[in-house]
């Protein structure tokens, strides 16, 4: 927070090129590239800058860091872009962002101020859907995960379990064979919501053992506090049991937050905002980047990619309303006309 920003007790307006909702991976990243492309930026954050980085213990798959500290990445990620001039604002949450009949954005925050600007990027990533039982968080980073493609490398030759029955769950715990001795894949269910295809693919693994109809009650640990035991419950017959597992990867849902977006915009199936291959949605001058956008993979280098086009993309954009005095041509190749 700026110094003398949480004194004021009068909601305020302010101006902007173009406002980042965010300061995870790649709303810092998109802070970085406008602050280079000398426009004034602000980068709005509801916690500390970092985002699920600071729920990583470890990354081991950004290019040119063989292993590096969640928080020392986001803290490298915030210093390079606050000294090329983006502006961060901390502990505020931006409650909407609404697009104003003349085609510029008024962003609300939760205490009443309000950033205007004609191009907004939205970098709010998404949250993975919790199972809400004891140990679940406490364990989190500790045996208790949320991305395979993260994490599946420190459980080579473990004993694991895989938590849901949607695609995600199945394809993860396919991939985890990779590196773990054993997966169990628990579903509260009998039959899955995944695939055929993922199904046949599940059941024909030797390496998976699949255990319909139960759930976990609580994640416990050794003295060192690492994951050692699942308490299941059978959802049928209420019989309880203990499961040894080193690591338990939760796949149940994933929601992007865009529900500060006022207006429609498109999305897929699943919720993710759809773009075009310059990052920018279905609402002109409102641009999307990161975990929250519809694409293959979610991870911090595809953040910081769909940032760069973003932020570069918005410049572009800015110098076609002001070439054309008005709203923005879009060219017929999906780009701008500059
Ligand atoms: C446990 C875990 C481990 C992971 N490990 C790796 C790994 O090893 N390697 C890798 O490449 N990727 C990893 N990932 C994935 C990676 O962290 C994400 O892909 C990346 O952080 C996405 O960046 P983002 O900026 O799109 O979203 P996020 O990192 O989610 O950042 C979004 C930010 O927006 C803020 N925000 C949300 N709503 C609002 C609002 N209304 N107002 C203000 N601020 C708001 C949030 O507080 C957050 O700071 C991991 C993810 C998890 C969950």
């Amino acid at each position: 927070m700026p110094p003398g920003y949480e004194e004021r007790n009068v909601a305020e307006r302010f101006q902007y090129d173009v406002v980042i909702v965010g300061a995870g991976p790649a709303g810092m990243c998109a802070g970085m590239y406008a602050g280079r492309s000398m426009l004034r930026a602000v980068v709005l954050e509801r916690g500390f800058p970092g985002g699920e980085l600071l729920n990583t213990e470890l990354i081991e798959d950004y290019p040119g860091f063989e292993t590096v500290l969640g928080h020392e990445l986001a803290q490298k990620f915030h210093d390079h872009a606050a000294k090329f001039g983006a502006e961060f604002r901390t502990s505020v949450t931006v409650t909407r962002v609404h697009r104003r009949d003349d085609g510029t954005f008024e962003t609300h925050a939760d205490n009443g101020d309000v950033y205007e600007s004609p191009a907004v990027i939205i970098t709010a990533g998404g949250t993975p859907i919790k199972l809400g039982i004891p140990g679940e968080l406490e364990y989190a980073g500790k045996g208790v995960s949320y991305c395979a493609i993260c994490d599946g490398a420190f459980f080579r030759n473990h004993v694991i379990a895989v938590v849901g029955g949607g695609d995600a769950a199945v394809e993860e715990a396919d991939f985890l064979t990779r590196y773990a001795q054993k997966v169990y894949l628990i579903h509260r269910r009998a039959d899955f919501r995944a695939s055929k295809l993922l199904q046949k693919r599940l059941f024909e693994n030797p390496k998976i053992e699949v255990i319909v109809n139960t759930v976990v009650d609580e994640v416990e640990a050794d003295a060192q506090g690492l994951v050692n035991n699942l308490k299941l419950r059978d959802s049928e017959t209420g019989a309880t049991r203990d499961l040894a597992a080193t690591g338990m990867f939760v796949f149940i849902g994933f929601r992007p937050n865009t529900g500060i977006i006022e207006a429609h915009v498109d999305h897929d199936d699943m919720g993710y905002l759809k773009t075009d291959t310059n990052m920018m949605t279905s609402i002109p001058g409102m641009f999307a980047a990161g975990d929250l956008r519809s694409q293959l993979t979610r991870q911090v280098t595809t953040a910081v990619g769909d940032a760069t086009t973003a932020a570069i993309a918005v410049e572009k954009y800015l110098k076609s309303i002001a070439d054309h005095d008005g709203p923005p041509v879009i060219a017929a190749s999906g780009g701008y006309a500059v």
